[in-house]
């Protein structure tokens, strides 16, 4: 199981089946089911931020980072763009430990001061932007 409590660096690259040897230290990356936290923005004006588990993560087996190809995010957040307010900018910023949630607290909404999102930021947050 992924060790969320480590801080990694998140490179973004475009891939199809496979994104190739870790592009930090040239090692095997594999690809891990996580949750992120995404945040969109339109200029200066910050929009909605989405929780999101899938497989877009592919983790290297040596060292902290991972790679994720940002037409994923792209596509994910098109299909909720009837319901959300997204702006042309988006970032993943982190890995999200929904499991450390104490059980009395999992009722409650997520990101209020009595609930805060359990969130790991990268040590690099790189920007993607939505296709035209
Ligand atoms: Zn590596």
């Amino acid at each position: 199981m992924l060790d969320i409590s480590i801080p990694r660096e998140c490179v973004y690259q475009q891939f199809d089946a496979h994104p190739g040897p870790c592009p930090r230290c040239g090692s095997d990356l594999e690809v891990q089911k996580a949750t992120y936290l995404v945040t969109t923005r339109d200029e200066e004006r910050m929009t909605d931020s989405f929780i999101v588990e899938n497989d877009m993560g592919w983790f290297c087996r040596q060292c902290p980072t991972l790679v994720v190809d940002p037409r994923r995010v792209s596509e994910f957040l098109l299909r909720q763009k009837a319901e959300a307010d997204i702006g042309r900018e988006f970032a993943v910023v982190g890995l999200v430990g929904l499991e450390v949630i104490p059980e009395e607290r999992k009722e409650l909404p997520l990101g209020t001061d009595e609930n805060p999102i359990p969130l790991v930021w990268f040590t690099n947050i790189p920007r993607g932007t939505m296709p035209d």
